[in-house]
């Protein structure tokens, strides 16, 4: 609760209005939403009113909607407030431009690609609703055919605003790539592994988001046809294992919309076409920001993961990965229940063991989705490690269970700075 006192005071100061960016679709204006809620039975049904919850505290949860969803809190009885959005959190702050935009993650991809030709390919998995390239690269240190070595895929950015998702699966490839043939454990874990990174699942909605200021907070993909008319669903409930359950919006207005039907979206259909042919694939981790989380299924239902075995896989290595982030471990629904999203799908349908990061900062009130490029570099960082870890244990994640202990414990300090070669 370390941020109550800051954001009792914010509420209390500021005028009770919504904040309204310019250059919003139809869909009116984001709210910035304090609600009260210390169950997680409370924040299901708040989220599944369709309010992206982005914060949670002991008593009451910290979300974004719109006025459709402030109308249906009210009808429910709960008790909140909106706020107007400190300045400092309408737009990116100065040097944003540490941040890639879609233009300048395509072609720095590409020539990092370029540059290791001996080891990596790019290649788009489909397009999105707007017909951008879904961009990935695969990474593999010898020239074995796709499918002939154990493999793990990262995933970046399904949500359009959470900026620092795309950046730190970026970064993992360039470090990947730049400290092969240098570094002992990076050569190692390339040549062994096949590792897939698709840096960008939601272009459309990132294009939308930063152009033009100030930045629109906009969370769901471009679907819906003419300009006027743009709804977006939500590509993180869009995946088809128990898609329709609690904890997803049915209306299209509502932040987290499931879309009209499981995998509606091409977006969430190239990821899924991607996965399905893979079988080679036994570990995912998908990045979103924020909260400092790491999150393993099921995030439909309250109850764990039936199998123990595989149940005692995700929350040893969401504990190991939790100590060298210093991110919370939890199973996915003690936050609230979700469903639709890309994890329980990939461990549902193909038990490959799976994640979700919510990276930092751990409060909207340190930068929510557009904290200052300055952090860019830290955070990345920080998450070099638990990628590290992933892909040393692809090979048979549940020897982290018959092992007892990780193998090759990775901290910062073992790869950070690199040592002189
Ligand atoms: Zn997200």
């Amino acid at each position: 609760m370390r941020k109550m006192g800051i954001l009792s005071l914010v509420f209390l100061v500021l005028p009770l209005t919504a904040f309204t960016p310019s250059g919003t679709s139809s869909l009116d204006t984001s709210h910035v939403v304090k609600i009260d809620a210390s169950t997680r039975e409370e924040r299901t049904e708040i989220t599944s009113l369709g309010v992206a919850i982005e914060e949670i505290h002991d008593t009451y949860i910290v979300g974004i909607c719109h006025s459709n969803q402030l109308k249906d809190l009210k009808a429910k009885g709960f008790v909140f407030e909106t706020t107007s959005t400190p300045a400092f959190l309408l737009d990116f702050p100065p040097g944003d431009g540490a941040f890639h935009n879609l233009q300048e993650l395509e072609s720095e991809m590409k020539a990092l690609v370029q540059a290791h030709s001996n080891l990596a390919t790019i290649s788009s998995i489909g397009k999105s609703v707007e017909g951008r390239d879904l961009w990935m690269v695969r990474i593999s240190g010898t020239q074995t055919k796709e499918g002939e070595k154990a493999g793990i895929l990262f995933l970046g950015t399904h949500h359009a605003r959470e900026h620092l998702s795309t950046e730190v699966p970026f970064f993992l490839m360039k470090h990947l790539l730049e400290k092969y043939g240098k570094d002992e454990k990076i050569t190692r874990l390339v040549n062994e592994r096949e590792i897939w990174i698709i840096p960008l699942v939601n272009p459309d909605g990132t294009d939308y988001d930063i152009t033009d200021k100030p930045y629109k907070w906009w969370r769901k993909n471009r679907q819906g046809g003419g300009a006027q008319s743009i709804y977006g669903v939500d590509l993180n409930r869009n995946y088809g294992y128990k898609w329709g359950g609690q904890g997803a919006g049915s209306d299209p207005s509502s932040e987290t919309y499931r879309g009209t039907s499981a995998f509606s979206e091409p977006e969430t259909q190239a990821v899924k076409a991607f996965i399905d042919t893979h079988p080679n694939i036994t570990t995912l981790l998908s990045y979103h920001t924020f909260s400092e989380l790491i999150l393993y299924p099921w995030g439909y239902t309250y109850d764990s993961i039936e199998d123990q075995q595989a149940f005692k896989v995700h929350e040893t290595m969401a504990q190991a990965m939790g100590r060298m982030t210093g991110y919370k471990p939890q199973q996915s629904s003690d936050l609230y229940i979700t469903s639709g999203d890309t994890t329980d799908w990939s461990f549902g349908e193909h038990k490959i063991i799976s994640f979700t990061f919510e990276l930092y900062p751990a409060s909207i009130w340190d930068g929510g989705f557009y904290p200052p490029a300055s952090v860019i570099e830290g955070v990345t960082k920080n998450n070099i490690p638990p990628a590290l870890y992933l892909i040393e244990y692809a090979d048979n994640p549940y020897r982290v269970i018959t092992t007892g202990q990780p193998r090759d414990f990775l901290t910062v300090s073992d790869i950070w700075p690199p040592k002189p070669q």
